[in-house]
C-alpha cells in the first residue's frame, strides 16, 4: 500500500502557520499532529487536542524511550512530535502534517528526508509584531524575543522545499493545498507498480 506523506510545516511564531494548518484540514484529506508540551495551556486549550500538555519529567521519560521524532526547546518550553502516532498514520497511507518550529524541522529534515518542508513568511515585520501582540497572551519581552528570532530563522529557507508567504489567509491556504496535492502526482516508487500492471494487462 502506498505510504502517506509528511508535510512539516514552519516558519517564524506569528507567521499563521498554525491557523493555516487548521484550515489545511478542514480542507483535505489529511492529519494534524498533536504535540507534547510543557507550556501551560492558554486560555480555551484543550489537552489532547491542541497539545498534550505534560510536566517537564513526563517529557524527559518520552525522550529516555525515544519517544519523538523530534524535540525542541521553544522560548524555554519543550515540544516535541510523538513518535509512534506519525509513524503509524504514514504506514496506514494517511498524510500528516507537522506545525513545528525550525529546529525541530531541520531534525526531521535529517530523519525523514522522504518530508515535504513548507516555510510560512510573514508579509512584513510591521505585519508578525501586529499579529504576536494582537493574541495577548505574550509580553512585550516575549514579543521581542520572537520578533529578533525571526531574522535568524529566516536564514534557514534553503532548507525547505517550499515557501508560502502568508499575507492572506484564504491564499495561504489554497497555496499549501496545491503543494500537498502537487505532491502527490511526483514521480515516485509507486509509480512503478502502476506501470508494471499496464504491462500484465496488455
Ligand atoms: P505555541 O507555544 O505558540 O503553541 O508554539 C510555540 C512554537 O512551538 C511554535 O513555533 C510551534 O510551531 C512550535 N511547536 C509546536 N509543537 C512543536 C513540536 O512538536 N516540535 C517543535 N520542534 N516545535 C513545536
Amino acid at each position: 500500500m502506498r505510504k502517506g506523506l509528511l508535510f512539516v510545516v514552519s516558519g517564524p511564531s506569528g507567521a499563521g502557520k498554525g491557523t493555516i494548518c487548521k484550515k489545511l484540514i478542514d480542507k483535505m484529506d489529511i492529519e494534524l499532529s498533536v504535540s507534547m508540551t510543557t507550556r501551560k495551556p492558554r486560555p480555551g486549550e484543550v489537552d489532547t487536542k491542541n497539545y498534550y500538555f505534560v510536566s517537564e519529567e513526563a517529557f524527559v521519560e518520552t525522550i529516555q524511550v525515544e519517544g519523538f521524532l523530534e524535540y525542541a526547546k521553544v522560548y524555554g518550553n519543550y515540544y516535541g512530535t510523538p513518535k509512534e502516532i506519525v509513524l503509524k498514520k504514514l504506514e496506514e497511507g494517511k498524510d500528516v502534517v507537522l506545525e513545528i518550529d525550525i529546529q525541530g524541522a531541520l531534525k526531521i529534515r535529517e530523519s525523514y528526508p522522504k518530508g515535504v518542508f513548507i516555510f510560512i513568511l510573514p508579509p512584513s515585520m510591521s505585519e508578525l509584531r501586529k499579529r504576536i501582540t494582537g493574541r495577548g497572551s505574550e509580553s512585550e519581552d516575549d514579543i521581542n524575543l520572537r520578533l529578533g528570532e525571526t531574522l535568524k530563522e529566516v536564514s534557514y529557507i534553503d532548507k525547505y522545499d517550499y515557501c508560502v508567504v502568508n499575507g492572506d489567509i484564504n491564499e495561504a491556504v489554497n497555496r499549501v493545498a496545491a503543494i500537498v496535492k502537487a505532491e502527490h502526482s511526483r514521480v515516485s516508487e509507486d509509480i512503478y507498480d502502476l506501470i508494471e500492471k499496464y504491462k500484465e494487462e496488455i
